[in-house]
């Protein structure tokens, strides 16, 4: 059976700042084989349907704002316990109150621009990792 699967996004600021490669290096050590990888421009209602649970927030405009204010990079991500393990890798999602050595706490601005997300959920990661790629491009046994 193939190991846990969890979709990470590379944000508009990760790529403005040019920290594709830094960042994709940290989860490479991590561990995590890359399934999926693309760079992609989000039109407004693509991010508005990625984020829709949040549309009732407050910040939902500025969060649409800026995850179509540049391409960003969605990679599928494959290990065992990959959604928590992830998840731990990038941070809080206030970089202030991120871990020592996390992704956020590293390279973040603030709450908002905080450079990368990930699925929160098994059932999630599955969507979301449709939501950007069809199954037949999500390698399968790719060593
Ligand atoms: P995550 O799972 O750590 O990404 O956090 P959430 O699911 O709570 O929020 C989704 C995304 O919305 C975050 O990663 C931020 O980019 C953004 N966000 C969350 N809270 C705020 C906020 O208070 N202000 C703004 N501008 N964006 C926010």
């Amino acid at each position: 059976m193939a190991a846990e699967r969890t979709l990470a996004i590379l944000k508009p600021d990760c790529v403005r700042k040019d920290l594709i490669g830094e960042v994709t290096r940290r989860i490479q050590e991590a561990g995590f084989k890359i399934r999926a990888m693309k760079l992609v421009q989000l039109s407004r209602a693509e991010a508005e349907g990625f984020y829709a649970v949040h549309k009732e927030r407050p910040f939902f405009g500025e969060l649409v704002d800026f995850m179509t204010s540049g391409p960003c990079v969605p990679m599928v991500l494959e290990k065992e316990n990959a959604v928590a393990d992830y998840r731990t890798l990038i941070g809080a999602t206030d970089p202030e109150e991120a871990a020592e050595g996390t992704i956020r706490k590293l390279f973040a601005d603030n709450k908002g621009q905080n450079i990368a997300h990930g699925s929160d959920s098994i059932e999630n990661g599955r969507l979301e990792a449709n939501y950007f790629f069809p199954e037949f491009e999500i390698i399968n046994n790719g060593g």
